[in-house]
Order: structure tokens, then sequence, then C-alpha cells
């Protein structure tokens, strides 16, 4: 199994500025003229947020399990994810799962500009538990709103209507589905194969008014070796923002603890947050995960546009 990330921001893309480059330009150059410069202390003083960012795009995740192309979410990332998969010269044999959380703009706005679905040859096949998902993605592209109609592009292109009450198999690979709270909800999906497991969530909030959605969640998540969850806000924001359906990396760390996850990953930030707000977090979570964990702790990553796991 292979992942890549390609958009992990949430509601809104957030480009990088001019602005903020010099700002990287120059933090780098304090570490470079700090006393402490040698190639073995280097990654202690290029902390990733003086040379990286964590990217802009809203979200879109690749997975590549036993051959078969998945995309988790269209959100603006799954453009760049597009050029990639026509890199990878195989998709006049081998469909893109493209599977949708919920069609919230942040998670399905990249979907017109997903070359791969222009060529004739290629099939793109939608899987989704959002009611009448076809006609959502139709609408989205409305004269009005894009000029090419969604029933007008040149793949071979199956809208799959699903429902969380099933199991699908997808060469060889288990999908299946859990409804979790978010405004207008939003589904999770599991990819299972080889006794090996991706959880990518979508939007959601644990909230224990709710406690059989909470527990049903966990069970869902039971296991995970990869776990990707919605952190958008820090856990002092996420107080103020209740039944936003969105969540902080220590509700996420307190449901994968009790899943008994491998690894968490935190992703679809807040487009209010910098980098720097975010790397923060980060730190904080792994100091909260290390606090509350008492054996076989948990690993957390926070996600970036161009992060590849192997699993
Ligand atoms: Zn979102
Ligand atoms: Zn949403």
């Amino acid at each position: 199994m292979q992942i890549k990330f390609f958009g992990v921001r949430g509601s809104i893309p957030v480009p990088a500025t001019s602005l903020h480059i010099k700002e990287k330009l120059k933090q780098a150059e304090i570490n470079i003229r700090s006393e402490k410069n040698t190639e073995s202390q280097q990654s202690e003083y290029f902390p990733f947020i003086s040379t990286h960012t964590f990217g802009g795009n809203t979200s879109s995740v690749y997975c590549q399990i036993n051959d078969t192309h998945f995309c988790l979410d269209g959100g603006t990332g799954i453009r760049e994810c597009g050029n990639y998969l026509l890199g990878c010269g195989s998709l006049q044999t081998h469909p893109v799962h493209i599977i949708l959380s919920h069609t919230h703009w942040d998670h399905i706005q990249g979907i017109p500009f997903f070359v791969p679905i222009y060529f004739p040859g290629n099939k793109i096949i939608f899987h989704s538990c959002c009611p009448d998902i076809r006609k959502r993605l139709e609408n989205q592209q409305l004269f009005e709103y894009f000029p090419v109609p969604f029933s007008s592009f040149g793949a071979d292109v199956e809208v799959r209507q699903c429902n969380d009450t099933e199991k699908y198999e997808i060469n060889g690979v288990k999908l299946s589905f859990n409804k979790l709270f978010h405004p207008g909800d939003s589904w999770a999906c599991r990819l299972d194969f080889n006794g090996k497991s991706i959880v990518y969530t979508g939007d959601s909030e644990y909230n224990e008014k709710d406690s059989r959605q909470v527990a049903n969640a966990i069970e869902f998540f039971r296991g995970a070796d990869i776990l990707i969850m919605d952190t958008m806000f820090s856990a002092e924001e996420s107080w103020t923002k209740l039944d936003w359906g969105h969540s902080s990396a220590n509700v996420c760390i307190d449901i994968g603890n009790r899943a008994e996850a491998r690894k968490l990953i935190m992703f679809h930030y807040s487009p209010a947050y910098s980098d720097e707000m975010i790397y923060e977090q980060f730190i904080k979570a792994r100091e909260y995960c290390a606090m509350v964990s008492r054996k076989n702790k948990m690993e957390i990553e926070a996600a970036w546009e161009g992060l590849e796991i192997n699993l």
C-alpha cells in the first residue's frame, strides 16, 4: 500500500504568498548563521516550517493498493494527483476509484480539473454514500458554474451509489463506510487489504452527546494501521466551535487510542492556520499522546502535500 497526500487543507485553498516565502527564507538564513550548524544538527536547525509548507490545497489523498488506484476525496489537490496518475501510464488498464466522503466544496471542487477524466479509454469510478451523488456531481458542473458538463467527460465515468450497511470489494481490496457527525453528513471510508488497513475519516466531530455514533466510529476505526483524521482546530478553538463538525488533534488521539489505531495522521487543517501554527499543533499533539497513552503508543504524523507513506 502506498499513500500520497496531494491536498491537506480544509474549507478553502490557501496558496502560499511571496510574503510567506520571504519569511521562510529569513528563518532559514537565521538557522544557517546560528552557531550550531554542523551537519549532524542540521535537522534540528532546519525545522520543517522554515523549509517546507504543509500546503494549501484542499482534501485529496491517493492510495495505490494491489495495483488499484484510489483517490480519497476530490478537493483541489486532486488536480496534481491527476497529473501524477498520468505519469503512471496504467490508466487505460486500471480504473481510478474516487471515493467521496461528502460533497462540501473543499472535497469535490478539484474534480473538473482532474485531467485523466478527459481522456477516452480511461475509466473513472466514483463511490459515495451521499444520497443522489450523481446529481450532486452534475450540479457542480452546471453551465452557470463550469463550461464542461459532468456528462461530457472523455473517459468512461461511472458513479456508484454506496451505503454504509454494505461491504464492497475492488480487486481484492475491501471497502466499507461509516457515517460520522458533520453538517449534511460525511462518511469515513476504510480500505483493507492483506491484513493492512487505512481509514480516511473525511470531516467529522465526535460528540459524546451521541455516544452510539462515537462507539460506532471507534469500532469502524478498530486496529487501523493508518487513521487519517480531520484535526481542523486547536484544542482551545474546538471548544468555541462545537457542532461545526470538525475535531481537534486531542479528540482524535482519544478516539484513535480507544480504537487501538497504529498511526494517526493529522489532516484537513483550518485555512486560518499558518505553517507555524500547524507545526505547534503537531508538537502539542505528540506531547498529549505521550501523556495519555499507557502502552503501545500510537504514532502521530502531520500530513503535508507530498508526504508519502508505504505500508
Ligand atoms: Zn472539509
Ligand atoms: Zn465538510
